[in-house]
Formats: C-alpha cells, sequence, structure tokens
C-alpha cells in the first residue's frame, strides 16, 4: 500500500511523490482547555483523525504531515492547560513549514485547521505561499469539512451552540476516543460570546463584528455550546463528511491549473 503519512517515508520516497503531484495535507491543532468534560488535546486528536484516515484513503492523493500541534491562543491562558504561540510566530511558523514543501518540489498544500483562532492565521500562510512561490495553497477548518452532516443532525442552538467542546467537538471525540469523555462532568450549556446580534460566534457563522474577548472573563466552564447533546453516531458521521470531502477537495486541488503570472502595468 502507497504510504499516506510524510514522517514516514525515505528521501528518495519523498522526491517521487513530489514527482507525481501528492497533496500536501498540514494538520494544525492547539493545545488548550475543553471544559471538564474533554482533554485538552482535542483538537491534536479530531485534526490528526480526519488528516490522516483522508489521506490512507486517498490512494497516494494526499500525504499527510507531522501536525503543528500548538495554536494561537492567548485569549484561553485563564484557563490551565493552554499553550499559546504568538500571532506572528505562528503565521511564520506555518509558512516556513508549508515553505520546506514546496522546495522539494509539491505544488499542492492544504492547510486542515482544528482550532477556530488559528483559522484567519494559516488563511495568511497560505496566503503568503501563493504570493511568494509558484506552488498553490489554501486553509481549511475540518468542521466547515463536515457542514452537510452538521446540518443533518445538529440539536444545539444557533448561535453560540457549536463553539467550543461543544456537541460537534464532545461528538468527534466520542467517536474517536471515548474513554477519555467523562460525559458526567459535561456541565450546563452555556453560549458566553452571544452578547448580542453583531457579536456571536459559532463554528458555523459568527457575527458580522469579529470581537473575541479573554475567555475567562466570559466563561465559567471554558465551554460554548451543549456538549450533552454529543453522541459518538454524530460525531462518526461529522468525521466521515469531513474525511470524504477533503479527499474530494484534494483530488479536485491537483487538478488545479497554474496559468503563468502577468504583469498587465504599464512599465515606461
Ligand atoms: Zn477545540
Amino acid at each position: 500500500m502507497t504510504k499516506h503519512l510524510y514522517r514516514t517515508l525515505t528521501w528518495p520516497e519523498v522526491r517521487e511523490r513530489a514527482q507525481q503531484r501528492a497533496v500536501i495535507v498540514i494538520p494544525v491543532a492547539a493545545i488548550e482547555q475543553h471544559g471538564h468534560h474533554l482533554p485538552i488535546d482535542v483538537d491534536n486528536v479530531l485534526v490528526e483523525h480526519v488528516t490522516e484516515e483522508a489521506a490512507r484513503r486517498s490512494e497516494g492523493l494526499i500525504l499527510t504531515a507531522p501536525m503543528i500541534h500548538y495554536g494561537f491562543n492567548e485569549h484561553n491562558m485563564g484557563f490551565p492547560g493552554t499553550i499559546s504561540i504568538r500571532e506572528y510566530v505562528f503565521i511564520d511558523f506555518c509558512y516556513d513549514v508549508a515553505h520546506s514543501f514546496t522546495r522539494q518540489g509539491f505544488t499542492r498544500i492544504v492547510f486542515v485547521n482544528g482550532h477556530g483562532s488559528n483559522q484567519m492565521l494559516c488563511n495568511l500562510a497560505a496566503r503568503r505561499i501563493n504570493n511568494t512561490t509558484s506552488a498553490l495553497a489554501g486553509a481549511v477548518a475540518h468542521w466547515a469539512l463536515a457542514k452537510e452532516a452538521v446540518d443533518r443532525l445538529r440539536e444545539s442552538e444557533f448561535p453560540g451552540g457549536m463553539a467550543h467542546a461543544c456537541e460537534f467537538e464532545t461528538a468527534m471525540y466520542l467517536h474517536i476516543k471515548p474513554e477519555l469523555v467523562d460525559m458526567s462532568k459535561a456541565g450546563d450549556r452555556e453560549t458566553p460570546s452571544r452578547q448580542n446580534r453583531f457579536v456571536y460566534d459559532d463554528l458555523f457563522g459568527s457575527g458580522p463584528v469579529h470581537m473575541v474577548n479573554r475567555w475567562s472573563r466570559i466563561s465559567e466552564s471554558g465551554v460554548e455550546g451543549d456538549p450533552r447533546l454529543a453522541t459518538p453516531e454524530k460525531g462518526k458521521a461529522f468525521a466521515e463528511c469531513a474525511i470524504e470531502n477533503l479527499v474530494e477537495f484534494c483530488r479536485l486541488f491537483r487538478s488545479y491549473q497554474t496559468p503563468p503570472d502577468r504583469d498587465f502595468n504599464y512599465h515606461p
């Protein structure tokens, strides 16, 4: 079987896979509090499952890179367990990882992110690849790839019901590593970011005003949403949808044409 994890290749194999135009998937996550009922590695576990499983099923199309474990998390430092990387350091780090792939001849790179606050930074790192190399990079959150399944199964209120350590994340973890979830500590519903019709957060649509407060000011448990609505069956459906969509996107992405740069400026 074709190897699907980048870290298991030898260097001649890396060269061969670049030649075959494998799509590089870079999982990006965070170590942060996820309430009383989930471990601090939720973002790592979820994104690892989706990206590694997509690569395994892709028959050589996708190579999944080793994960970027830590994320941009200053807003959560009021809770124990959280590790935060400064925003500019994080963008540069993500860019350097992706850029290293382009230097080996890979031309299609996707950041698959598992932590909300990383998203805008992953977007910028991907854009910097497009602006500075001949390769193409994109960035997506794994929950955005699960949207069809969420639309079908979601019971949480909108907005705020699916945001953090919520129905979505708890269900996914229950599917992947149920032995580490303590549902007896799942607690009550909390929607701390829902301030008014301009300011709220949800994995599936945030308010028009982007304003992320320091989390310990507004949250008691660290949760945003209602984890009690989570089931392993929902988690399986979310995960399967994200995996299938990631494989399909990578297939489309590989076939993108990249016409040469043009310069329409007037040059006297
Ligand atoms: Zn999370």
